[in-house]
């Protein structure tokens, strides 16, 4: 182990870490510039920016929600070819914001970190990767985002399978389906879509649901010219950025027992179903046993009838193992395949605590996590002074486009940073019964709530909904607009 003082040499100094090169880290890099904060250093894992869009390269990746508003508030994009854009297109966004902005010197590509702990003494964090000398920063922001632990199911004898194993988060796109035997494991937003292109190619697909879930259409239309013309000048894209962010909010309300958005959409999914899926008995199986909005609602035009393809088959039967040559169901059978798609999601619960992030007293996340993860309003954690986390704990949306939390999340970090600053203080850290409190409203707010009557991944396994914030973005924006710096102690 080195000495504080050859550790201190060593390492590169920095007022701000960002980790990752996602959405959030890329807003965080661009907003911090705005303010004059050039002192930054991002680091990625990836080669790439990007971050889910970077990983998410399997086929039929797209947005679910409208591009316009899946695009910085400060930065519309007058390239989206159709309304709901492909991962390559959003990457490619990505792309043109981190080079316009100057971010991507500031980026140490294929880095990870090792471990990041909180020097009471100095107030800075002191990061180790596993490439390069470490960094030591007064600020650490960790924009990893929720969806980037990949979760392989847990199905006896995965090990053992010895055709190729793909998750869809980490797409071969060198492996070519055509003409083999594929299954898809899990039909959730990631299945949905990765479902047709691969019918399409595979010989015979086999698509293992344990749990039907609900489907509306996706109003996507091609962006012509005109569109793309209009989106150049910036009133225009403002107001249709306004106007989908809008619609999205209404969507909100299609949480809520008894609201008029709940019965449309409730009617618009059982009509989407009858239109598209002939079959009787297919269109049972499809037919969801969990209230709408529990999970993720599901956005699709082409999944349901790729069901229907005779090449396509919907398997229901549980999985009991996987064998070395393909899957065995309950009933005995074995469906032998050339290729096993894991479209089974993430590790949100784990993902941030399986980081090595130590605060005050060595205390890490995973420790202050036991009973799963909170933040103050998502973003700060008692007893971690001067880290922020992007789109923490209960800032995810069902309704709506991340990115609409995200630049608050930004902004509120960086109010955070220069007060410490101006104060001449080393650390700011959340009171414990600040985060407490406002952890205990959360909570109360979400029990009860339509998220609590499902398994999904916006809960941890002792049911504990993690993920979600319950109500309007508006509320989240405006609970945000300025930190309260009443609820924090400095030091
Ligand atoms: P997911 O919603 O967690 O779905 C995982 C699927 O795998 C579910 O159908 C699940 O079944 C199934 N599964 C998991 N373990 C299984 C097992 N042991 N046996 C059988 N089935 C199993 O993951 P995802 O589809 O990757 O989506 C995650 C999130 O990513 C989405 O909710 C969304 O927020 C985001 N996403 C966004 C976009 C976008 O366009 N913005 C696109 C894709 C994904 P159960 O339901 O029974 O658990």
């Amino acid at each position: 182990m080195n000495s504080p003082a050859t550790d201190s040499a060593s390492r590169q100094a920095t007022r701000v870490v960002i980790l990752g090169a996602g959405m959030s880290g890329l807003c965080m890099a661009i907003q911090l510039r705005k303010v004059g904060i050039e002192d930054y250093i991002i680091l990625e894992k990836q080669p790439g920016v990007g971050g889910t869009w970077w990983d998410n390269v399997y086929p039929g990746a797209h947005v679910d929600i409208p591009a316009p508003a899946y695009s910085f508030s400060f930065e519309p994009n007058p390239h989206w070819t159709r309304r709901f854009a492909s991962a390559p297109e959003i990457q490619a966004y990505m792309q043109r914001c981190a080079e316009k902005h100057a971010v991507l010197p500031k980026v140490r590509f294929g880095t990870r970190i090792t471990r990041a702990r909180f020097d009471a003494e100095s107030g800075d964090w002191l990061i180790d990767t596993d490439r390069g000398p470490g960094v030591r920063a007064r600020f650490f922001v960790c924009s990893t985002g929720p969806l980037s632990q990949i979760r392989f199911p847990d199905i006896p004898g995965l090990a053992e399978f010895r055709g190729t194993l793909l998750h869809s988060a980490r797409w071969d796109p060198d492996h070519d389906l055509a003409g083999q035997r594929v299954a898809v494991i899990g039909t959730g937003s990631t299945a949905s879509q990765l479902v047709a292109p691969i019918a399409r190619r595979a010989a015979r697909l086999h698509v293992f649901q344990r749990t039907a879930n609900w489907v509306l259409p996706r109003l996507d239309r091609p962006y012509n010219a005109l569109d793309r013309l209009l989106a150049r000048f910036p009133p225009y894209s403002a107001l249709v950025r306004q106007a989908w962010v809008a619609l999205l909010e209404f969507g909100r309300r299609g949480f809520d027992e008894g609201t008029l958005a709940r019965r449309a959409m409730l009617r618009t999914a059982e009509a989407h179903l009858r239109r598209q899926v002939a079959d009787q008995a297919l269109r049972a199986k499809l037919r969801p046993a969990y209230p709408l909005g529990c999970k993720r609602i599901i956005y699709s035009n082409d999944f349901y009838p790729s069901l229907s393809r005779p090449n396509v088959e919907l398997v229901t039967e549980p999985i009991a193992r996987i064998s070395p040559s393909g899957i065995v169901t309950a009933d005995g059978r074995e469906r032998p395949l050339d290729v096993l798609v894991c479209a089974t999601g993430f590790d949100v619960q784990h993902a941030l605590g399986s980081l090595a992030i130590a605060g005050i007293g060595g205390r890490t996340l995973r420790e202050a996590w036991a009973e799963g993860p909170e933040a103050h309003l998502g973003v700060t954690v008692s007893g971690f002074p001067n880290l922020f986390l992007m789109l923490g704990p209960n800032t995810a949306t069902g309704h709506t486009s991340t990115l609409l939390y995200i630049e608050p999340e930004v902004r509120y970090a960086i109010a955070c940073m220069q007060r410490v600053v101006a104060g001449g203080q080393r650390w700011i850290d959340v009171r414990p019964e600040v985060q407490r409190a406002s952890n205990a409203r959360l909570q109360q707010r979400l029990a009860g709530s339509v998220w609590t009557q499902c398994r999904s991944w916006y809960r941890a396994d002792n049911g504990k909904v993690i993920a979600l914030f319950p109500g309007f973005t508006r509320e989240y924006q405006a609970m945000l607009r300025q930190p309260d710096f009443a609820e924090y102690t400095f030091g």
